[in-house]
């Protein structure tokens, strides 16, 4: 059963621009939007509240979670809690476990690739008292086990590491990861999936925390989960009243979660096939791109195919953006989350080349991304850089 879903042309005039910006958002999916408008008008009761309203969404919500942890290959040890997204879920990973087992030990180690709202949380832990080291990397951006694991002490509570960087498509071996932190079974593992699920097979389980969302593959804004073990207790970072969900209280979004797993299931039933389109395309890209001079591919051929970073030479990142867009072809640079300033942190501690760093772009895509919108992006760029 493929699903192929009338769903860019609702968003914008698909005949004439060109999205390729599918790692900051992706569009609902015409049956994600069935679902959340289903799940609003059946299942309108507060699931917290204690009558047979509230009773049957928060029934609804259980079942949507259970459906997602089998979809993502988890044992029912795992609890999901609902969040706002992958900002939201990173934050609770980080500052959760930094509460909870502050006591215990005050390190934390991540990388240098992290999207923004680990930077930014680690940074802030940092001002708590906390003390957050970088683990080093290969010249690719890949995590060394070795190195990391000699960053490890008694004070260490947790390891973060995202499986795909958002900006380069950077793959880091989680599963290495997992097995080295058996020998440490005091530290908590977390990894932010954001860009992995519903694009790559990853085995997640053995993770203690897991954050993800649902806008990266074709579900809403405003919903994702952090996933946790049993053995992993957090400290809440938002408080409220009696709510079914003990660790994030509020009134939890019946529909969205609905709509979530219905995008998962709809990413997973097509996986094969979404990926292999994006495979094509990233090959024939590269192809295109390697002819045309001035131009570096920032991605290696191992980074996730989703993802293609690329600097040209010259031409600030900003200023392509601009042009791109006055021609209806959206690409974006560094993250969507950070992206007023021209240089690439990524590239620039990668490659420790300004000009390089300066001048990058990433171009994302989709299985929705077609070989006539790739020769048409290209046609324009070679007209911008002449
Ligand atoms: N983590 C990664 C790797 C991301 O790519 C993103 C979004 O770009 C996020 C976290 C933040 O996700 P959200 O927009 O759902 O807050």
């Amino acid at each position: 059963m493929h699903q192929k879903p009338p769903i860019v042309k609702d968003h914008f005039n698909k005949a004439k621009d060109i999205y390729l910006d599918y790692a900051a958002t992706t569009p609902a999916h015409t049956l994600v939007l069935a679902a959340f408008k289903r799940a609003a008008i059946k299942y309108y009761g507060n699931p917290n509240s204690a009558h047979a309203l509230g009773l049957k969404a928060a029934n609804e919500i259980t079942k949507s979670l259970r459906r997602i942890r089998l979809l993502l290959g988890l044992p029912s040890h795992y609890e999901l809690i609902p969040t706002s997204g992958a900002t939201e879920s990173n934050n609770l990973a980080l500052k959760g476990i930094a509460l909870q087992y502050g006591k215990f030990g005050k390190t934390i180690i991540t990388t240098a690739f992290e999207h923004p709202s680990v930077i930014a949380s680690a940074n802030y832990l940092a001002k708590q008292g906390f003390n957050v080291k970088i683990a080093p990397s290969n010249q690719w951006g890949r995590v060394d086990i070795n190195e990391l694991e000699k960053l490890i002490d008694d004070d260490t509570i947790l390891v973060s590491v995202g499986s795909i960087n958002s900006e380069i498509g950077i793959r880091q071996p989680i599963a290495a990861i997992k097995t080295m932190l058996r020998q440490h079974p005091k530290v908590f593992f977390h990894v932010d999936a954001t860009q992995s699920i519903g694009k790559e097979n990853i085995d997640l389980n053995g993770v203690d925390l897991i954050s993800m969302a649902a806008h990266k593959f074709y579900g809403l804004k405003g919903v994702g989960l952090l996933i946790k073990s049993k053995r992993t207790q957090l400290t809440p970072i938002i408080h409220g009243g009696h709510s079914t969900t003990l660790i994030r209280r509020g009134t939890p979004t019946t529909e969205l979660i609905v709509s979530m797993e219905k995008a998962l299931r709809i990413a997973m039933i097509n996986f094969n096939e979404n990926n292999q389109n994006v495979i094509n395309i990233n090959r024939y890209i590269r192809e295109k791109l390697n002819c045309i001079k001035d131009i570096i591919i920032n991605s290696t051929p191992e980074d996730l195919p989703y993802i293609l970073n690329i600097s040209i030479l010259g031409k600030e990142s900003r200023s392509t953006i601009k042009y791109m867009s006055d021609h209806g072809i959206y690409i974006s640079n560094h993250t969507a989350c950070d992206s007023e300033t021209n240089t690439s942190i990524t590239i620039l501690t990668l490659t420790g080349d300004k000009k390089r760093a300066d001048s990058s772009v990433r171009l994302s895509f989709s299985y929705l991304t077609t070989i006539d919108e790739i020769d048409r992006f290209i046609t324009i760029l070679k007209e911008y850089i002449a």
